[in-house]
């Protein structure tokens, strides 16, 4: 499979969509957000700054997470695809991506942007807060991280645009729905 970037507000399924197109293709799957939580439980000092940011609803700074991304990518096994879960999440990191996929000679693949209106978002998330406790899923940090999605990484689905890789799907109330669309779309590309 080509390398997929899945694109989204917080709460939009990024991370369970990921491992439904996972386990369909077997490709290998780099959640940023996931990274970074490791790296809190680990108590590094990469993992102390992260907690910082994330539970003030901020994002890590472009240089530090472009470094992390590469690590992480060099390490995977090579010819499956990567599945990029949460990053690019601002313009510089998407310059970035396209220049060390380019500088591999490995290409940036397509980008799927899921659309999912903010009221279902904000369920999601405060439900999820019930489930599974993670200290930035409250009202007042989803809010700064919609925010912070409005203002920087939102513009990112235009850069996308113009490299002709976008592709959006917009959630309509099933979620077996959404990932028929998705693998509909993915099944012409093999
Ligand atoms: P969801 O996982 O439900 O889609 P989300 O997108 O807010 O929600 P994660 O992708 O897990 O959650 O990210 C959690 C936090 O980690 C972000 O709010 C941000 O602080 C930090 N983070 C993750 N990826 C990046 C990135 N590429 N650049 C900067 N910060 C990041
Ligand atoms: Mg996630």
């Amino acid at each position: 499979m080509k390398n997929i970037i899945i694109f989204g507000a917080p709460g939009s399924g990024k991370g369970t969509y990921s491992d439904a197109i996972v386990e369909r293709y077997g490709m290998n799957h780099i959640s940023t957000g996931d990274t970074l939580r490791n790296e809190i439980k680990n108590g590094t000092e990469v993992g102390k700054l992260a907690k910082e940011l994330i539970d003030k609803g901020q994002l890590i700074p472009d240089e530090l997470m472009i470094k992390i991304l590469a690590n992480t990518y060099d390490r995977l096994p090579q010819g499956l695809g990567v599945i990029f879960d949460g990053f690019p999440r601002t313009i510089a990191q998407a310059e970035a991506l396209k220049q060390m996929l380019a500088e591999r000679h490995h290409e940036m693949g397509v980008m799927i942007e899921l659309i999912v209106d903010e009221e279902t978002l904000m369920e999601r998330l405060l439900r999820r807060a019930q489930i599974e406790g993670r200290a930035d899923d409250n009202a007042e940090t989803i809010k700064k991280r919609f925010e912070v999605y409005h203002n920087q990484t939102e513009p990112l689905a235009a850069w996308f645009e113009k490299e002709g890789i976008r592709h959006t799907f917009t959630w309509e109330g099933s979620k077996d729905q959404m990932l028929a669309n998705i693998f509909a779309f993915l099944d012409t590309l093999k």
